[in-house]
């Protein structure tokens, strides 16, 4: 029986339905494959709209990204702001899109809430605290820029920051107050069990190991079953392995690290986000931190790779959060673990259009929460017969990176400069 990652979310979270491994021949009005928030969201809302849905999980429901990420609930682009996706995307388009991100976060709550989904979420909001002048300006555009769209948001000073975040040495910020933070394993875990109440049906350790096109549809295989569909999704992120080479080859996958402390005492929580908040700072290299409902601290990153990484990597992020939060005695670390975040080239939500019925979603880009629950719920109206021109997110063909085998380490090799880059930029008066 395949396990389940060693993640904090998976050890804390409640325990989740084992759902059987797929077997025989069947067919199904949509197939999902990949068990991790896009599928989940694209299975329930389909099943709600009175779709047959099958869904099928290569190892267990939440085992990707969904299941080790941090936990942050943000609907925004990491990198990108509104009126910048209006002007790479055009007006409608561009607003679309705003939309599709401007409400994400809620949907995540709602949907939370709809389904009574034990996971410790928490709708408290997301601080991005400027750790120079010239991110402090870009932030404060930022926030105008969503406040103008009626989100909201809110400019931060320096002292509010401090008083919000407990973190010295920060220029100012902004909160969007419709973020938040849950146990990703749980709601995953919870939206599964709607999705079965909904009427799919979902098998885990059911790797699809090819996908062909049968009539007008597709005819799906795994070890022991043959399933056909007219539409198939593939939710797979950067898992997506041989399945669809081109399609692995049109992101960038990045290894990214988690860790959680032991849970801190209470003269230090009450000091550290009273409103528990999550944070992600302006840094290149950046800087989160949030709370779990333990009061373990947990925080992550990117890092130098290579020979004992697994092991070395967890201790290095335990000693930067020290620094950063000025914790001398922060406690000992208690979970590590990675997963790999697929990353598009130009930082948005984007669906592959493959061929007739069959289409790929990544909306990952380090804010893959709420936005891979929203482009699950588009991709259910796409199963309804929705053209894929007429969803909020551009559908486009796949265009594999070119060198791709070599551009995939570019986040990694350029890390240094970022760090020299922020170094620079913490030593600006
Ligand atoms: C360490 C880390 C921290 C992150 N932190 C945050 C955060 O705090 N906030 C945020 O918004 N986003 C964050 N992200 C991104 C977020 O987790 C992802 O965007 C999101 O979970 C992607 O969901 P998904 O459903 O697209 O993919 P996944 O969750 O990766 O699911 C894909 C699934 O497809 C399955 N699969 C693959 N191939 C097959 C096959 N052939 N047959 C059947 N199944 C298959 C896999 O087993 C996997 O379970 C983070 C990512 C990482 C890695």
């Amino acid at each position: 029986m395949n396990a389940d990652p060693a993640t904090l979310w998976h050890a804390t979270a409640a325990a989740g339905t084992r759902y059987p491994a797929a077997c025989g021949e069947s067919e199904t009005d949509l197939l999902v494959i990949g068990g991790g928030f896009a599928g989940l969201s694209a299975a329930l809302h389909a099943a709600e709209a009175g779709l047959r849905v099958t869904l099928l999980e290569a190892e267990r429901i939440a085992w990707g990204a969904s299941g080790r990420n941090a936990g942050f609930v943000v609907p925004n682009f990491a990198k990108v702001d509104p009126e910048a996706v209006v002007a790479r995307l055009g007006p409608d388009r561009g607003a679309a899109l705003n939309r599709f991100a401007a409400e994400s976060a809620d949907l995540v709550f709602d949907l939370i809430r709809r389904h009574s989904i034990a996971c410790d979420a928490c709708q408290s909001g997301w601080i991005q605290p400027a750790h120079s002048a010239e991110a402090l300006a870009r932030s404060q555009s930022r926030a105008r820029q969503w406040q103008a769209l009626g989100r909201p948001v809110e400019i931060l000073d320096r002292a509010a920051v401090e008083e919000l975040t407990g973190a010295i040495g920060y220029r100012g910020g902004w909160i969007d107050r419709s973020a938040g933070v849950l146990n990703p394993v749980g709601f995953a875990r919870g939206l599964a069990r709607a999705a079965s109440a909904a009427g799919a049906t979902l098998h885990e350790e059911s790797p699809v190991i090819s996908l062909v096109q049968q009539g007008a549809g597709w005819l799906a295989a795994t070890g022991a079953a043959r399933i056909s569909a007219p539409r198939v999704v593939l939710a797979t992120n950067a898992h997506v392995g041989g399945l669809l080479p081109g399609l692995a080859r049109s992101f960038f996958p990045l290894k990214v690290f988690q860790i959680a402390t032991e849970p801190l005492p209470a003269s230090v929580r009450h000091r550290l986000l009273p409103g528990d908040q999550c944070v992600s700072d302006t840094r290149r290299n950046l800087f989160t931190f949030r709370f779990d409902a333990d009061n373990r601290l947990i925080t992550g990153g990117m890092h130098f790779l290579g020979p004992g990484a697994d092991r070395r990597v967890p201790h290095a992020i335990h000693r930067r959060m020290a620094r950063m939060l000025g914790l001398p005695d922060l406690p000992p670390l208690a979970h590590a673990w990675s997963g790999i975040a697929s990353v598009m080239p130009d930082f948005l939500p984007a669906l592959a259009d493959i061929a007739p019925g069959l289409t790929a979603g990544f909306a990952c880009n380090g804010r893959g929460i709420a936005m891979t629950i929203r482009l699950g719920r588009e991709l259910a109206q796409w199963a309804q017969g929705a053209p894929l021109a007429d969803l909020s997110v551009p559908s486009r063909k796949i265009s594999p990176i070119v060198l791709h085998g070599l551009m995939q380490h570019a986040p990694q090799a350029l890390l240094p400069v970022s760090i020299l880059r922020d170094r620079l930029d913490d030593r600006k008066p």
